[in-house]
């Protein structure tokens, strides 16, 4: 590191003496953390093309002022390292926004009308998806059932998603054209939820979504592209400048390809297509974080179980409000053998494992079948993941931590899930729920993401839920499981130097530092003096990926042509 920063220094001291060559972009009067304990606090930035050549003082930094370089004056407000989600689902994120929003639904003949809405401007037998419902947003937090959609889409097959995505609520129309009747056995690890006489509600969970979703008719290229488009825009505006797509298809690969061709891919996208296309990456020979600056593949997302709402997590004891149950692995996982064999050839290709894993005991499985990559192949950086890791077995962080597991985690989760998780496991499981001091103080990477479309984007409803932990319903003001919140600066860390480590561009991104990419976030008020609670109302001034402006709210600069 040291000489790093001597050869830097030399290298500027070089060009200084042969007049230096002037920045395209210098941002000044800044209030900047850079995220870099080498330098950790700074007044400007200096730019070249898409990096940073320049980190300090005012002064320091109008040296590399030309005749051309464009000047931001930040007017002493907060810079920060771009927000580098972790998780998400970038694709059906951009789709929701276009789509029938459920999610503040918070009563069944609001749900029913909104979706009746929806079918009025949707053609006929053209799908309803997305939605996002919340069934615990309503008293009582029954599932809702075909019978209540029904007389509002007579025409339209509608597969609605519950926000976590392990639950979808179908209506009659799509259940015949799914062929799902009340013969239809349930799929391993999936549900077909059936009323008294045995016959399908409409609710589908986990893997039973499969039966449904096999019908829908695939997006169509023009879809796809729309659906991106809307999601840079919408990550340009509250400053992600870095996306990790989990379970990305081949054709939104594709997709971000040809928009980087045409120039108009403004987030830098890692993409981990589903552990069962192991074969495919491995064959192409593609390993871990393959690609450039702007589009990198050599991930895969596997499954172990379900969601905490949707009882499928997998733990060791049942649910305490469900004594039958303590949840299902998923399809993935049955056989075990399944998991291990992809896990297997994905490792030996040098691709990186990300796992889902949530409840308890499908996190110790997952952490087991590790062990097993590790021993049989040893040697190597593999950077295993497990995304979620939201409810621990104490047994299982030093196990965590020696195996340099990554926890891929999404705060906003725990102000959700806090509302009720109590109710489901109980005090003592609850307490490793979300466990981020627990997982720091055992020395185990944190990286923070949103898994948007499961819940919002912004990365500042992240920041204030992991310093917080007030849970969503106002019952915790101080803290759910107050002793696991964050300061803002280690929430801040994991968002972004967390993120980039998570997809081994810790050297490309994650600080302002000189050499690194110049992507950062220009913010309204300076989060680590607020008030906590005031961090979630922050807005996002500007955003600059490699150098350029993508976001300006008072200059409404559209994505495609940053200045
Ligand atoms: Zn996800």
């Amino acid at each position: 590191m040291k000489l790093a920063i001597l050869v830097l220094s030399a290298f500027a001291m070089t060009m200084a003496a042969q007049s230096k060559p002037a920045a395209d972009l210098i941002v000044t009067n800044a209030n900047v953390w850079t995220g870099d304990d080498a330098h950790p606090k700074a007044q400007a930035v200096a730019v070249i093309g898409q990096r940073i050549v320049a980190v300090g003082s005012n002064a320091e930094i109008a040296s590399w002022r030309g005749s051309n370089t464009k000047l931001i004056d930040a007017k002493g407000k907060l810079l920060l390292p771009g927000f580098n989600d972790s998780h998400v689902h970038f694709v059906d994120g951009g789709r929701q926004l276009d789509s029938v929003q459920l999610n503040d639904v918070t009563n069944t003949d609001e749900l029913v009308r909104r979706i009746g809405e929806q079918a009025k401007k949707t053609p006929k037998g053209e799908w309803i998806q997305n939605g996002d419902w919340d069934e615990t947003k309503w008293s009582p937090p029954n599932l809702p059932t075909k019978e209540m959609i029904d007389p509002v889409t007579p025409d339209n097959p509608v597969l609605l998603s519950r926000y976590d995505g392990h639950s979808v609520l179908a209506n009659s129309l799509a259940l015949k054209l799914a062929g799902i009747t009340a013969q239809t056995p349930d799929p391993p690890g999936g549900t077909i939820v059936r009323d008294a006489q045995g016959n399908p509600t409409g609710d589908l969970k986990d893997a039973a979504e499969g039966l449904a979703f096999k019908v829908v008719p695939p997006l169509t290229h023009d879809q796809r592209m729309r659906a991106i488009k809307r999601a840079l825009e919408h990550a340009a505006s509250v400053g992600v400048t870095s996306v990790q797509h989990m379970s990305a298809d081949y054709e939104d690969i594709s997709a971000y390809a040809e928009l980087l061709q045409d120039g108009e891919l403004t987030t830098r996208i890692y993409a981990a297509p589903l552990i069962e296309t192991v074969d495919d990456l491995a064959k192409v020979g593609v390993r871990h974080a393959f690609g450039g600056p702007y589009l990198r593949v050599g991930a895969v997302k596997g499954f172990a179980d379900g969601s905490l709402g949707s009882r499928t997590a997998y733990f060791f004891e049942p649910f305490s409000d469900e004594p039958n149950n303590h949840g299902l692995l998923a399809s993935d996982m049955q056989p075990l053998s399944l998991m291990r064999d992809r896990m297997m050839t994905a490792d030996a290709a040098g691709i990186q494992i990300c796992t889902h894993a949530i409840g308890d005991q499908a996190i110790s499985i997952i952490l087991d079948l590790y062990t097993d990559v590790v021993k049989a192949h040893h040697g190597a950086e593999r950077r295993f993941r497990i995304e979620h890791a939201q409810h621990m077995a104490e047994k299982d962080f030093a196990r965590f931590a020696q195996l340099d597991v990554i926890a891929s985690m999404q705060p906003y989760h725990a102000i959700d899930d806090g509302r009720w998780a109590e109710a489901r496991i109980g005090h003592d499981r609850a307490s490793r729920t979300y466990a981020f001091r627990t997982f720091l103080n055992h020395g185990v990477h944190l990286a923070f993401g949103t898994d948007w479309d499961v819940a919002p984007l912004n990365p500042m409803l992240g920041v204030y839920a992991a310093v917080t932990r007030a849970t969503l319903d106002g019952k915790n003001p101080n803290g759910w499981f107050p002793e696991q919140k964050l300061t803002v600066a280690e929430a801040v860390h994991a968002y972004t130097m967390g993120s980039a480590y998570a997809e081994f561009q810790e050297k490309e991104k994650g600080s302002i530092t000189a050499g690194k990419l110049a992507d950062m976030v220009l913010v309204s008020n300076d989060i680590f003096s607020i008030d906590p609670t005031k961090i979630r109302d922050v807005k996002v001034l500007k955003t600059i990926v490699g150098g350029k402006v993508i976001w300006d709210p008072t200059r409404k600069v559209p994505y495609s042509t940053a200045y």
